[in-house]
């Protein structure tokens, strides 16, 4: 029974964790990620094209002198049939997330705040499957909250401010009866989402990889895959090894880089994040610049590195548009920012001589393919229901996104 709690019952900070039937993984004939339903906190499944699509590389992977180097690309790319048409895999999050709030049958609508990635896969979702979603984002992000079908049951709000002020006044906005926060990295059904593209490389490569690169935000995408890998080894067929994660920031903000490289649980802001407002404006990045992750606690992302013998580097802008334009160049399809800083770090690794030649390496491309959405989907922009000052009064607005939902009821 799922009470869509996203928290530990004995009032303990930590990560609450799926614990599925299914100790083996049977992959399954259903529609997009659904194909990995047993490890998915959900009863049924959507209609959805949304899923990771791995596959070996081999332009990129010569240019890089890797020979293991798997690909798992989360967004929208025909050619190799990856169908994520937000073009990141903040989708895979949203699908499982919406459905998990529809079966637990509360009359509550489902807030998410977000940078942009996170709120065009919601907002999208919510269109697809019309259920009805409160998402708040940054004002500069508005442009990019686009969707393939008119999003008519999403109510979008745009906060005059960074990332973490849109976390803030969303925080607000939830607090009253109706409205209830997806919980972010605490809810397992983002994790679990997320970990589809963890899941979808090492079923392909038929083991658990070597090493893991991500670009991190929150580092919920960095759990989520050490989680995936651990069902991996009591599945017993993919290695009893966790693969050792390598994962960026951007340079000029980088608090978990920060804060690990000196072996600290703790994020100090001063040191780690000085000026963190500005900075993480400035960032190459934004959807990188989460100013309050989970990773000090029990469970969160310091837990994950210091068991995956973890590594964390900052990246640079100019290092990660060229990893972008060496992408395209050797792949074929254009990145998110972020995962042009995730393969600059894959770069300097190699460059670092830390990839043995008989090891394998999983880059989770998070995000890509915009070029092939924008000739080949038809992107409609999401109008904002209000546009807000971070530190607004919410009741206002509260009882405008009640009527608003009566409405289409
Ligand atoms: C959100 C996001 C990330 C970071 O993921 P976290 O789980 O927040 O660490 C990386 N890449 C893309 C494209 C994203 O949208």
């Amino acid at each position: 029974m799922d009470n869509y709690e996203n928290k530990c019952i004995n009032g303990c900070n930590s990560l609450i964790k799926a614990d599925y039937k299914q100790k083996k993984l049977t992959v399954r004939n259903l529609p997009g990620m659904f194909k990995f339903h047993d490890w998915l906190p959900v009863r049924g499944f959507s209609e959805t094209e949304a899923s990771p699509v791995t596959y070996k590389s081999s332009a990129l992977s010569k240019e890089l002198g890797i020979p293991g180097l798997y690909i798992t690309f989360n967004g929208y790319w025909p050619e190799i049939n990856a169908k994520i048409k937000t073009c990141s895999f903040k989708e895979l999050e949203a699908v499982p997330t919406m459905l998990r709030m529809e079966e637990s049958k509360s009359n509550d609508t489902i807030l998410v705040s977000s940078a942009g990635n996170t709120g065009r896969a919601f907002v999208e979702v919510s269109a697809q499957t019309k259920i009805p979603a409160i998402v708040v984002v940054t004002k500069s992000a508005l442009k990019n909250i686009w969707t393939t079908k008119p999003a008519e049951n999403a109510i979008l709000i745009a906060v005059d401010g960074d990332y973490t002020d849109a976390i803030e006044f969303g925080n607000r906005l939830c607090n009253t009866q109706g409205i209830v926060s997806e919980g972010g990295a605490k809810n397992p059904a983002r994790r679990d989402g997320m970990g589809t593209a963890f899941l979808d490389g090492a079923v392909f490569a038929g083991n658990i990889p070597d090493w893991y690169f991500q670009a991190v935000g929150s580092g919920t995408g960095a759990i989520a895959a050490v989680e995936m890998a651990e069902r991996l080894i009591s599945d017993g067929r993919y290695g009893d090894t966790l693969p050792r994660l390598y994962l960026s920031q951007n340079e000029g903000f980088s608090p978990m880089v920060n804060a690990w490289n000196e072996n600290r649980r703790e994020i100090i802001e001063e040191l780690d994040m000085p000026d963190a407002k500005n900075s993480a404006l400035d960032a190459y990045s934004p959807v990188l610049t989460n100013r309050t992750p989970p990773y000090s606690l029990t469970g969160g992302l310091y837990d994950t590195l210091l068991k995956s013998d973890g590594i964390m580097t900052a990246v640079s802008k100019r290092k990660a548009e060229n990893a972008g334009r060496i992408f395209e160049e050797t792949e074929g399809a254009d990145l998110d920012k972020a995962a042009q800083v995730c393969l600059a770090s894959l770069i300097e690794a190699s460059e670092k001589g830390l990839i043995k030649a008989d090891e394998t390496v999983l880059l989770n491309i998070t995000g890509g393919g915009y070029k092939f959405a924008k000739e080949e989907l038809l992107l409609i922009e999401t109008k904002p229901f209000a546009e807000v000052l971070p530190g607004d009064d919410v009741t206002g607005l509260q009882k405008d996104i009640f009527e608003r939902l009566k409405q289409h009821a």
